[in-house]
């Protein structure tokens, strides 16, 4: 499975000059906000575009402005648009003609420049009157190809996207691979060992590193794509760089991990063994994974090469405690130095991406919470609780919809009667159950 890439055409601007406008003229069916208020649209908004046998992507970066500031939202703008335009094959320039030739336009040319890349001059609004007259200010910016144009009319358009065509002709479409069928991300405290199981882990396998959209200067994710090419790792190197003291970790464990959580099938968690235990936040993380995201979750206690006894006893009593969550996720003792038990964790990799990608029969699952019930009765407010049917309406996570008499009194507990049922029958380990109960 493949799909195109295309080169791209990436507009910037100060806000209002008519970025939006152009960019609702040049594609057919995406509408970005239009609004006579400064910085409306800010997030760059992606369309492709098909013009005399030729495609690119075309980008609107939501107003860019040289001067780093302080408001947060402006700040990340700037920064989206720096990052679109190292990607660009076509940066246009555009500028309001009503407006005339503003010191920031010199700024973001000079910025501009040393991209070096294609960069058009567009001068917008020339059906004003007042942008004609003062159209030759613009050659003091020095551009070598200037399109005068009305983006609300559509007049000097065609010119535009002869030339944008000219430069990319010799850009075809770039085919690449489909998304993997298993997203992994690498979890864990600084020093835990995230990077070097990374390593070992590709020593074993062909690997395809993909350098993945962050910012220019601090790329967020790390991407590797291995193992019959089924498997993308996302490494989070935001955690290991930065030195942070206590307080700060957890936040920014919890931060990054939302953000590489959204993606991924199955959590590695790496926890440093040596240290004879569990970290609150790592547990946090267990939980927010597992049982509120539905995360596959492998805990990975590495570096047993220094575990002594002491340790691995306050381990085990530690963890004693959180059994009702250790037995359900799967785990293994590991030491990326020695190499121990390393080559177990791609397979155990696959065997729980199968587990939580497998589809259960919906008669049994109801055969069997029904009988679960008949042998122990649930009474809540001296009713009888009823499972009528089981339905698995989605596969990773195995996401259940059970139809019952009483819906508002199926909860946590209720669930989890029923869930150690599904567990004794089904090999579950390392797989979340997501439970819903409609009525009957
Ligand atoms: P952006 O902030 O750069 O995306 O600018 P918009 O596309 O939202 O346009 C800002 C304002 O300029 C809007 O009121 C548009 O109607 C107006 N505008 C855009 N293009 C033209 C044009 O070609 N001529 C005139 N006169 N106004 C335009
Ligand atoms: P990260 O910050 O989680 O990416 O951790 P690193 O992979 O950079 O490892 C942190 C330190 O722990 C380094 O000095 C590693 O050499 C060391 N380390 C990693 N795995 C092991 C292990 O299995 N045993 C021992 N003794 N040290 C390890």
């Amino acid at each position: 499975m493949s799909k195109q890439i295309f080169p791209k055409v990436v507009i910037v601007g100060r806000t209002n000059v008519g970025k939006s406008t152009l960019f609702n003229r040049l594609s057919v069916d995406v509408k970005s906000i239009m609004l006579d208020q400064e910085g409306v649209t800010r997030d760059p908004i992606h369309d492709v575009v098909f013009w005399q046998g030729h495609s690119f992507e075309l980008i609107d970066t939501g107003g860019i402005s040289l001067r780093k500031t302080d408001d947060d939202i402006l700040e990340q703008t700037r920064k989206k648009a720096l990052a679109e335009l190292e990607n660009a094959a076509v940066i246009i320039y555009m500028c309001d003609g009503k407006v005339g030739v503003l010191p920031e336009d010199r700024e973001i040319t000079n910025l501009l420049r040393k991209f070096g890349k294609n960069t058009f001059l567009v001068i917008n609004k020339v059906d004003a009157r007042v942008a004609q007259e003062q159209l030759h200010e613009f050659d003091k910016l020095g551009y070598k190809q200037q399109f005068p144009l009305s983006a609300q009319h559509g007049t000097g358009i065609a010119d535009l996207l002869e030339a944008i065509v000219g430069a990319i002709a010799d850009k075809p479409p770039i085919l690449v691979e489909e998304e993997p069928e298993c997203k992994v991300v690498i979890l864990g405290k600084p020093n835990v060992g995230k990077s070097s199981l990374l390593n070992a882990l590709l020593k074993q396998e062909r690997s395809i590193v993909s350098s993945v959209a962050g910012t220019t200067r601090e790329p967020i994710r790390e991407q590797i794509t291995f193992y019959k090419d089924i498997i993308e790792v996302t490494d989070t190197p935001g955690i290991r760089k930065k030195h942070a003291v206590h307080d700060e970790l957890e936040t920014m464990m919890v931060k990054t991990a939302m953000g590489a959580l959204k993606d991924a099938d199955i959590v590695l968690l790496v926890v440093d063994a040596s240290e004879g235990q569990v970290a609150d936040q790592e547990l946090k993380l267990m939980f927010y994974a597992f049982k509120e995201h539905y995360k596959a979750m492998i805990i990975l206690f590495n570096k047993q090469d220094i575990v002594e006894s002491y340790e691995k006893e306050t381990m085990s009593s530690h963890l004693a405690e959180y059994e009702y969550i250790m037995k359900k996720v799967a785990s293994l003792s590991i030491s990326c130095k020695t190499g121990k038990n390393i080559g177990l964790i791609l397979p155990l990799i696959e065997k729980v991406r199968q587990r939580y990608t497998q589809q259960l029969p919906d008669d049994e699952l109801t055969f069997l919470f029904k009988e679960a019930l008949i042998e122990k009765p649930l009474y809540r407010q001296g009713l009888l609780l009823r499972v009528a049917r089981v339905n698995q309406v989605q596969t990773g996570p195995i996401t259940l919809v059970l139809r019952v008499n009483l819906p508002q009194f199926f909860g946590d507990k209720e669930f989890g009667f029923l869930e150690s049922m599904l567990r004794k029958k089904y090999d579950l380990k390392g797989v979340p159950i997501h439970f819903i109960a409609r009525k009957h």
